[in-house]
Order: C-alpha cells, then sequence, then structure tokens
C-alpha cells in the first residue's frame, strides 16, 4: 500500500508514484492523489497530471482603432496556471457618452436600439488561441469597452470569478451603412423613379446619394451615376424595353458607403404611334391657338400689371409673406396694385409669441427648397446637431459660401421649436456686423437654417489660434464691429442675455458678427454655465451681477457681457477669471473686483471695460456710446498707446492678485521660474528656445532685450512684443521694491 504523499493507479506490483504537483494523498493506499485548493485537474488530465488552477489575466492590451473597427491585441497571462492551453474570450460592451451606463454590445441600448447590429469578431469571441482579435462594425462615435479574459482547462472548474483585462476605447467617424431597402416607384419607357431608405447608421449628415445604373451585363463597358439629395431620384434618358441593374450608396463627410443590392427593372416598350393627316392638322391647329392666347396674355401683362409677382425677386417673395399678401387673381383683372410699402418695424418680434414656431418662420424666413443647397463638409457641432459648409444657388443669383446649422434626427417637437425660433429672430435682422440668415428648410430632412459663411469661424477659437498677431487698431475695429452689431439689436429691443467670443463669428476679412439668438443657448454641458437660485443656466463669467441674482435682462447687462467680450478679445482668447470657480466669480464681482487690464492693453480700453461692468447698470455707457468712443479710438490711435497699469496676471493660480477692486492700484504677479513666467504669458511653447541660449534664470531674462529676443528664433512680430513687453514689466516692478515683486 502506498504511503501518504504518493499514489498507484491500479493495485499491483509496480513502484508507488510521488503526488505531482500540487496534489496530496492523506491515507494509505491511495489510487490517486486529490488536488490542493484552488487547484484542479481537467476531466481529461491523467493521474500522473499536476493539479493547475485558472490563468491569472492577460496583459498588455494594445487597441488600435481605425474608424469603426479596432483591433486588440495583448500578451498572454504572467501566471497560466501550469498549462498550455490558454485560450482568451472577449466580451463587448457599449457604452452611451451621457449616462456612462454600458450593455452588452448584442443587446439594444435606450436610445440606440438595434445599432449595434452585425458587430464581426475575427477569426471569433470566444476560444481564442492567439492573443489578438479585431473587432468590425462598430458604431461611430461611441464609448465601448472590451473585457479580456484568459481561461485554460480547469477555469470552468473554479468558483472564483474569471479574470479578465478592460480596454476603453472611442470609435471615429466612419462612411454610412449601406442602404438596405431600395424599390423602384415607378418606371416608363425613358426614365425609372426609385425610392430607398436612410441608412442604418448614417454615421453623421448625408451629403447625398449616388445612383449607379447600367445596362444589365454591360457593367465592364459603361455604367452612369447620378447624385441626389433625398431619398429618391428618377433617373432619365433609359432607352426603352432594356433591363437596366440599380445601386444607391450614401456619402458623408467621411465618405462613401458601401453600395446597396442591386435591383434590377426593365423599361417600357416604345409604342411607335401612327397618326393620320387629319389628327396631325388637329394638333397643329391646337398649337397655333394655345401659341396666339399664350402672346396675347403676355403682352396684356406687360402693359398692365406694373407688378407681376412671376418677375419677383426671390427677397421680395419674401416681403410677400411678410405683408400677408397673395395675388392669386390673375392681374389683368384688377388695377394695378398700389405700391407696397412695408412698416418700419422699429421692435423685433418674440417668435415665442406664435402658438406655431413655423408660422412665425415662415412669417420672416424664407422656405428654400433643399435641392438648392449643395453640403460639402461639417464645420462644427452647434447645439442642435452638425454645423455644415455649403453652397447655395437660388434662380438668379449667384452661388453663395453658407453655413447650414442642422437639426439632428430624432429631434423633440420642443428642440424644432427652439431651434426654429432661432431662425425666426435672425431673419428680422438686417445689419452688416449680425450674421444673415438667408432662409430655412422646414419641409425635407434634415431641417436646416441657412446662414452666410464666416471663414474665419467663432471668434474664440480664431482670437487662440492668432495669439498676439494683431495690432491694436485691428483688435479695436473688431471690437467696434461687434459693439454696432450690438447697438442694432438693442435698437430693436432684442436682448442677447449670452452675448461671449464665442457667439461672435469672424470672417476673411476680419468683420465681427453676433450670432447665436436661440432663446435656450447654453449648452446642459457647458462649464461656464451654472443654475441660479432664480432658476434657469446662465453664464456666470458674462453675465451682469443683476442679472444672475434677479434675472434682471437688459441692454444694460448685455453692456456687462459686451464688457468680458472686450477683455476676451485683448487676452487673445483667454478664459475670463482663468480658473475660478463660477461661485468665487460671483462673489469676488459682488465684493468689487474686476479683471485686470490684458496684456499689452491700452488703458482706454480697459476703462472702458470697466465702464461696462458698474455695478449700477444705469451708469454703463449705451451701445452707442461705446461705438462712438471706440470710432474717435480708431481715428486717433495715439489714445491707444498708453498700456494700462503694469501687471502680469497671466497665471491662473494667482488669480486673486490679478483681480483688482475698482479703482485700486496694479500687482504683481509671482514666478520663479522661466518656464513659469512663459506658461504666465502664455508662450510656453519658447522654454526650448530660453533653456537652448542659456536663459536659465530670471534674472538674465530680464536683462534681454528685443535683439536677444529675435536671436532666440522667436519669428513673430506679435509675440516679440508681448515678451518684451513683460520683461519690461518684471524689470519695473523689481525696480518698485514692493516687497511682492518676482523672485529672482
Ligand atoms: P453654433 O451652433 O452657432 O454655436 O455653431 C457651432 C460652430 O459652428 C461654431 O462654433 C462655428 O465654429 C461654426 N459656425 C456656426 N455658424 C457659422 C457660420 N455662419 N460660418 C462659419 N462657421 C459657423
Amino acid at each position: 500500500a502506498c504511503e501518504p504523499g504518493f499514489y498507484k493507479s491500479i493495485a499491483g506490483d509496480q513502484l508507488c508514484a510521488k503526488c505531482p504537483l500540487h496534489s496530496h494523498s492523506e491515507t494509505l493506499a491511495s489510487l490517486f492523489c486529490q488536488c490542493d485548493s484552488s487547484y484542479y485537474r481537467a476531466a481529461s488530465d491523467p493521474p500522473s497530471a499536476s493539479c493547475t488552477r485558472p490563468p491569472s489575466a492577460p496583459v498588455n492590451v494594445i487597441s488600435t482603432v481605425n474608424g469603426t473597427s479596432v483591433a486588440l491585441e495583448w500578451s498572454p497571462p504572467l501566471d497560466t496556471g501550469g498549462r498550455e492551453d490558454v485560450q482568451y474570450n472577449v466580451i463587448c460592451r457599449r457604452c452611451m457618452w451621457e449616462s456612462g451606463h454600458c450593455a452588452p454590445c448584442g443587446s439594444g441600448m435606450a436610445g440606440g436600439s438595434g445599432a449595434s447590429r452585425g458587430i464581426r469578431f475575427v477569426p471569433q469571441h470566444t476560444g481564442l488561441s492567439e492573443p489578438a482579435v479585431s473587432v468590425l462594425n462598430l458604431m461611430a462615435h461611441m464609448n465601448y469597452t472590451f473585457q479580456i479574459e484568459a481561461v485554460n482547462g480547469v477555469s470552468t472548474l473554479s468558483l472564483e470569478p474569471q479574470r479578465y483585462t478592460s480596454v476603453n476605447i472611442t470609435t471615429n467617424q466612419a462612411a454610412p451603412s449601406q442602404i438596405v431597402v431600395l424599390r423602384q416607384e415607378t418606371r416608363s419607357q425613358n426614365s425609372v423613379t426609385l425610392l430607398w431608405q436612410e441608412p442604418d447608421r448614417p454615421n453623421g449628415v448625408i451629403l447625398e446619394y449616388e445612383i449607379k445604373y447600367f445596362e444589365k451585363d454591360k457593367e465592364q463597358q459603361s455604367y452612369s451615376t447620378l447624385k441626389s439629395k433625398g431619398t429618391s431620384a428618377t433617373v432619365l434618358g433609359l432607352k426603352p424595353g432594356t433591363r437596366y441593374v440599380f445601386q444607391v450608396r450614401a456619402r458623408t463627410s467621411a465618405g462613401c458607403g458601401r453600395f446597396s443590392q442591386t435591383i434590377e427593372v426593365e423599361t417600357g416598350k416604345a409604342v411607335s404611334l401612327r397618326y393620320d393627316t387629319m389628327t396631325i392638322i388637329w394638333i397643329c391647329l391646337a398649337l397655333v391657338t394655345g401659341l396666339v392666347i399664350l402672346l396675347t396674355v403676355l403682352i396684356c401683362k406687360k402693359r398692365h400689371c406694373g407688378y407681376s409677382k412671376a418677375f419677383q425677386d426671390p427677397d421680395e417673395e419674401k416681403m410677400h409673406y411678410m405683408n400677408g399678401h397673395t395675388y392669386s387673381t390673375p392681374c389683368w383683372f384688377l388695377p394695378p396694385p398700389p405700391p407696397i410699402t412695408f412698416p418700419e418695424s422699429k421692435f423685433y418680434i418674440d417668435p415665442h409669441t406664435y402658438e406655431d414656431p413655423c408660422q412665425a418662420v415662415h412669417e420672416f424666413a424664407r422656405e428654400i427648397e433643399a435641392s438648392r443647397i449643395k453640403i460639402e463638409k461639417v464645420i462644427g457641432s452647434g447645439e442642435f446637431g452638425e454645423v455644415c459648409y455649403g453652397r447655395l444657388k437660388l434662380p438668379g443669383k449667384r452661388e453663395l459660401p453658407v453655413a447650414l446649422k442642422t437639426l439632428k434626427s430624432g429631434y423633440t417637437e420642443r428642440q424644432r421649436r427652439d431651434f426654429l425660433s432661432e431662425a425666426s429672430i435672425m431673419a428680422q435682422f438686417d445689419h452688416p456686423n449680425i450674421i444673415r440668415l438667408e432662409g430655412v428648410v422646414t419641409r425635407s430632412k434634415p431641417v436646416m437654417i441657412i446662414t452666410e459663411y464666416m471663414e474665419n469661424g467663432s471668434l474664440d477659437s480664431f482670437l487662440r489660434r492668432h495669439d498676439g498677431q494683431f495690432t491694436i487698431i485691428q483688435l479695436v475695429g473688431m471690437l467696434r464691429g461687434i459693439a454696432a452689431g450690438m447697438k442694432y439689436l438693442s435698437d430693436l429691443g432684442y436682448i442677447h442675455r449670452d452675448l461671449a467670443a464665442r457667439n461672435i463669428l469672424v470672417n476673411s476679412n476680419l468683420v465681427c458678427k453676433v450670432s447665436d439668438f436661440g432663446l435656450s443657448r447654453i449648452l446642459e454641458d457647458d462649464p461656464d454655465a451654472a443654475y441660479t437660485t432664480t432658476g434657469g443656466k446662465i453664464p456666470i463669467r458674462w453675465t451682469a451681477p443683476e442679472a444672475i441674482a434677479f434675472r434682471k435682462f437688459s441692454t444694460a447687462s448685455d453692456v456687462w457681457s459686451y464688457g468680458v467680450v472686450m477683455w476676451e478679445v485683448l487676452a487673445y482668447g483667454e478664459r475670463p477669471y482663468w480658473n475660478m470657480t463660477n461661485r468665487d466669480v460671483i462673489n469676488s464681482v459682488e465684493e468689487g473686483y474686476r479683471l485686470p487690464a490684458p496684456m499689452s492693453c491700452p488703458s482706454t480700453l480697459h476703462q472702458l471695460m470697466l465702464d461696462c461692468w458698474q455695478k449700477d447698470r444705469n451708469e454703463r455707457p449705451k451701445f452707442s456710446q461705446i461705438v462712438s468712443i471706440l470710432d474717435k479710438l480708431i481715428r486717433t490711435p495715439d489714445n491707444l498707446k498708453v498700456t494700462a497699469t503694469l501687471n502680469s496676471c497671466f497665471m491662473p493660480q494667482c488669480w486673486r492678485l490679478c483681480l483688482k477692486p475698482r479703482g485700486g492700484g496694479g500687482d504683481a504677479g509671482l514666478f520663479s521660474t522661466v518656464d513659469e513666467w512663459l506658461d504666465s504669458i502664455k508662450m510656453g511653447r519658447y522654454k526650448e528656445h530660453f533653456a537652448a541660449a542659456g536663459y536659465l534664470s530670471l534674472a538674465l531674462v530680464m536683462r534681454m532685450n528685443i535683439d536677444d529676443i529675435r536671436r532666440l528664433g522667436i519669428t513673430l512680430m506679435g509675440h516679440q512684443k508681448k515678451i518684451l513687453t513683460s520683461i519690461q514689466i518684471m524689470r519695473a516692478q523689481t525696480l518698485s521694491v514692493n516687497g511682492r515683486g518676482v523672485h529672482v
């Protein structure tokens, strides 16, 4: 009999074997050794095999996202559990952006049911023997979590949960998915009308559909394509009695999707008409009579009708809707209409006073047919959907570049109402510094607002992209434009409530135009916005204290916001009040603190900002005064030469030192290294230039002159000036021995 610690599978003369690794026998004459705790023997393992355990998790997962596919690779687990049959399973979970909620990829999720159809794992998702897998057909712009678990022959025997490693990925943009429903609507001898459904996953705004068609069996010889904006198209010029093959695919800014399955349609057979001589004579007579009547009508119209709708310019047409007149009675039966006069509307009309926003929008804005618009690319994303660049061609007008604000599909009635209200407001404005509305598309999808196109996009990002690159006169010119636009709005009685550099757009001539007239503009995830005790969201940093505290919005509160925009412009898109919290901003402003002059800001301009930020709103200047002050400054630029109090308030950490009580003196920032100083003046990109030239301490930096700065290889004039001014300020501060100067 074998001793404990030994075993013999079959009774006989052979020797006892020692218990294999991780197993034991506690009694005499054991036929096999039992596995130690947490170790197992698979059903196929012989008694002589060591006991093993499940592997640890795989390590070093690398994910490579390519559009809507991801390649996952990993290294084998550090502990294989003592076995060689390690395999891998990959579990996919899709996570919603908003809620963070994740669900298995195969299941539908709220708001996206069925959308995860068709995910493919190559080679497969379970039982992988190689540490790699590719996952295809994911949704665009979506978060996914993949759990990769390692298993071996004893994993199913263990009660412990499987060990896995997770990796989170976000997919990118992708071409639209394939169109699956395509059918023939009508056909004739020479044409076929096709209808299809938008692809399941458009993955963006569909710019157009491409219809490919060819005669059956002749694809190799030639095929034709046709473009369509909507989900139907009529293919003309076909041969009678011929079988054609059709396919459709969608295009977005990310590219073209796959062509749909083909459908075959045979055009109608040609019918040869035979007319006798009498019929031909009758047809000719009818044509001649018709022509005579037409000519008579035209001559009459020319003589008697001073005004004809048929010859109207589209703009005039819009005016007609505004006036509520229609000329349905043929005009030669009427006396000439009186000249049309439009009452000078002094105030803008709030579209929310209309029960039906569609009625309001058509009262003010003209409806444009979608076929007149070519959408070319996506340029931004707005509150309601993507903003695209495109071209608009109206009859009798030249083609215009336009911005197209789209309303994303799946919108609620409330969103449609707010979206169209913005168009109704814009349509009432007509000023060179207010974004011009070209029209709306409401009768087809996507619903769109069409406005003039501003090449340089929004002012805040434009300034950040061109930090330090404009002359002060150019900046004042931009500010003057914004003030002129705001004056126009305030004269009409319109209050903006949300004016910030982000609501202003810039064209290629540096002309700024005020935009964003939605009444619920504040984005849910806008970090600048905060709920107030009085309800509703407010962009705290740009809003006057009385508007925050009591919702007292007025032209005077818009003037306050304008002051903050002035500051943003002169600080090249710096964030007002840096990284202070909204609560700190409210408290500091309440205590009388105000933003200091940005670097190199003329004192007159800072004074104007301070005036806009008067606590008493009646003390603030009117927009008309702001326009004339800026006009004077442009005419006499000498007044722009004196820069405001010396301060170096571009260190977010020291905002309290930087804010000044109204009427208080300047204050110094605190820097201890060259890098810190460069960061504080937003010139951090030149850290290496300074270090390479040996300027390792502020003491050395303070001895630099303009030539030294140029020698560093800093070529932009604006940046040279900014750095030099800051050096001069530091020098002045150390000289002024105020005990709180720069630590050198
Ligand atoms: P919005 O919904 O107005 O905030 O627009 C979102 C983004 O689209 C803006 O930040 C701009 O970058 C861009 N955008 C909006 N309107 C125009 C326009 N008229 N011309 C050029 N870009 C625009």
